[in-house]
Order: C-alpha cells, then structure tokens, then sequence
C-alpha cells in the first residue's frame, strides 16, 4: 500500500522564530486531530530544519524536509548545502526539481538527476517535482514533457532505488496562481505518470508510488484531488504556512 502524504513548501517564507511556532501548532494540531495513516512532511527554509527535527521527535506522523540539496557531495560550493549536511541533522525528505527552481535557478533534468543520486546516496527522500507550463500545455505537449522529466531526471534509477522517491506532480501554471488543476485533469496527469513508471519498471513498483499533486491546493478542493484512485496527497504551498489549512488538508485521509 503505497503512503498518503501531505507536503508543505514553505518557500522563502519565515524567520526562525515565525517558523518554529508555526510548526509548533502543526504539531499539536497533527497529534490531536489525524487519526489515519497519512504522514506531513513540513519542508522548511535551511535555517530551521535542525530545530524543527529536534521539535518532530515524538510526532511520528510529522516528518521534516528540505527544498533542494547540491548535486556535489562536498567542496568548494559557496552558498550551498550538501545532502549529507541535511542528513546529519536528521531531514528525511527533499524537494528536488521544483518548478521554481527550474525556472529561476536554471536547473535542468540532467542536474536534477545527479542531485537525485546524491540525495539518494545520503539516504534522503526526494520528492520530485514535475509538470508543465501553460504553453506546453496549451501546445498540447504536456504528456511529453512529463515524460521527458521522468526519462531524464528519475529513470536512470534501479527499482530498488526509484522506490525510495515520492513523485508530485505540479502544473506550473496551477502553482501560487489560485488556479488548480480540476480534478479530471490531475487523474489524468497522475493516471499516465503511474503507467510510464509501469512500463519502465513494474506494475508493483508504480502502485507502490506515492504521486502527490501540488497546485494552489487547499481544504476546499483537497477532498475531490484526494478522492481521484492515482492522487496520493499533495505538494501544498501558501496553504501550508498556515497551521488550520495545512492539517484540514492533512485531515482529508483521516480514517
Ligand atoms: C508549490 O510551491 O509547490 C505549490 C504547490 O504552491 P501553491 O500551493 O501555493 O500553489
């Protein structure tokens, strides 16, 4: 059975003390109200992941993650931080190829793919994003496009190995803009990234990927992305720097 997984980016977003008592809430909130299976993933800025790991200790349904990780394992990098620092101070999960930093950091799907290894080898969790812009979209390329990321970003990986990622999949044209994608056209998104993932590896291996979609989600429209059989959660944004909509999201999978 594949993991139910809500995300939160928090971006740029929120000094140290900002961050931390919004994570506090979460907490408190997580522990009271989720009665399922379903796990939080709360990806802070770097300068609060030390202290929100030392904070999720006793929340087992609360795990903590980075946005992005160097491709290198260690050198001369300035400004960087390393998957292995990121491990070391206990970060399970990463985002890696978030549209934002395609778009303005110039990361490619060649690049993804060696952060991807590098990520993997210091026993983190990449949750890779996908997706197409409007114009793709538009252009009717957008099934290509996903593809061509997965080929190039994620499919150079063992099975043994590809099984340890979360896949979401974020419209970029749906992501900060108040615009989601329906939930037909994130089924058929999420429907066709689990059969690619079948034809290269296995039918076992896609239903055991969790695929999240991220995009302008919040607790109103969660329920029906959720529903869909091949939405496994969310990659949630504005919504989860806030504590009542990123856990009413979260509540979506409650048993
Ligand atoms: C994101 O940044 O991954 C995202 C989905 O943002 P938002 O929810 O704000 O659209």
């Amino acid at each position: 059975m594949r993991k139910k997984i809500v995300a939160g980016n928090w971006k740029m977003n929120l000094d140290y003390n900002e961050g931390l008592a919004l994570f506090s809430e979460i907490t408190n909130m997580v522990k009271d109200e989720i009665t399922g299976k379903q796990q939080a993933v709360v990806c802070s800025p770097f300068i609060h992941l030390h202290s929100l790991v030392q904070m999720a200790k006793g929340y087992d349904k609360v795990s903590v993650g980075a946005q992005n990780a160097h491709q290198a394992e260690s050198g001369a990098y300035t400004g960087e931080v390393s998957a292995k620092m990121l491990k070391s101070v206990g970060v399970e999960y990463v985002i890696l190829g978030h549209s934002e930093r395609r778009q303005y950091f110039g990361e490619t799907n060649e690049l993804l793919a060696k952060k991807t290894d590098t990520a993997l080898a210091n026993d983190l969790k990449p949750i890779f994003c996908i997706g197409e812009t409007l114009q793709e979209r538009e252009s009717n390329v957008h099934f290509q496009v996903i593809k061509d990321q997965l080929i190039e970003g994620v499919f150079h990986l063992d099975a043994a190995n590809f099984a340890k990622l979360v896949i979401a999949y974020e419209p970029v044209w749906a992501i900060g803009t108040g615009v989601t994608a329906s939930s037909d056209q994130a089924q058929e998104i999420h429907a066709f990234i689990r059969k690619e993932i079948a034809a290269k590896y296995n039918q076992q291996v896609a239903d055991d990927t969790t695929i999240l979609y991220g995009g302008s989600c919040n607790p109103k429209n969660a329920p029906e992305l959720f529903a869909q059989a091949d939405i496994d959660g969310g990659l949630i944004g504005g919504a989860s720097l806030k504590s009542r909509d990123f856990v009413d999201i979260l509540r979506v999978f409650n048993a």
